[in-house]
């Protein structure tokens, strides 16, 4: 199986809550290496370009206030089939209906304020990634 990278954002509701900790923490120890990871506020401007896809759902008004509301941590992930594994220790997206063990069911509010987010295709993961560590920030693929 490839070595992948995805990308991960610990949302406010995490970071009020303390937990962006403890999600690292849980990441390492599913065996993913932490290559970049920042602190940062989002803009409107910036969380709506981010969620660009999802513009024509009821909830994108929603969805943009919260991701803006306080500080979120943007995180470059690596390992094995790392897209896949990084959506199975995130669960699902309604926390009520994650699986024991996984970071929304741990750390999660509601459907909307679900503690992180994850991409969903290796594709998303590279756009994902140069969004928020553009150029050099997080070293090029070797090869
Ligand atoms: P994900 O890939 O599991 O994050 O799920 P989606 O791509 O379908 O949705 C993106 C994000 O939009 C979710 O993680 C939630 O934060 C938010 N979201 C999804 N459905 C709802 C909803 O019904 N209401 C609200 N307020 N937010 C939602």
């Amino acid at each position: 199986m490839a070595v992948e990278r995805t990308f991960c954002i610990i949302k406010p509701d995490a970071v009020e809550k303390k937990k962006a900790g403890a999600v690292l923490a849980l990441l390492e120890e599913k065996g993913f290496s932490i290559l970049a990871c920042k602190r940062m506020t989002l803009s409107k401007d910036v969380a709506e370009g981010f969620y660009a896809v999802h513009k024509a759902r009821p909830f994108f008004g929603e969805l943009v206030q919260f991701m803006t509301r306080g500080p979120v941590f943007v995180v470059a992930l690596e390992r094995e089939n790392a897209v896949a594994e990084y959506r199975k220790v995130m669960g699902a997206t309604d926390p009520a209906k994650a699986d024991e063990g996984t970071i929304r069911k741990l750390y999660g509010g509601n459907v909307g304020e679900n503690a992180v987010h994850g991409s969903d295709s290796l594709e998303n993961a590279k756009i994902e990634i140069s969004y928020f560590f553009p150029g050099n920030e997080v070293a090029p693929v070797a090869g």
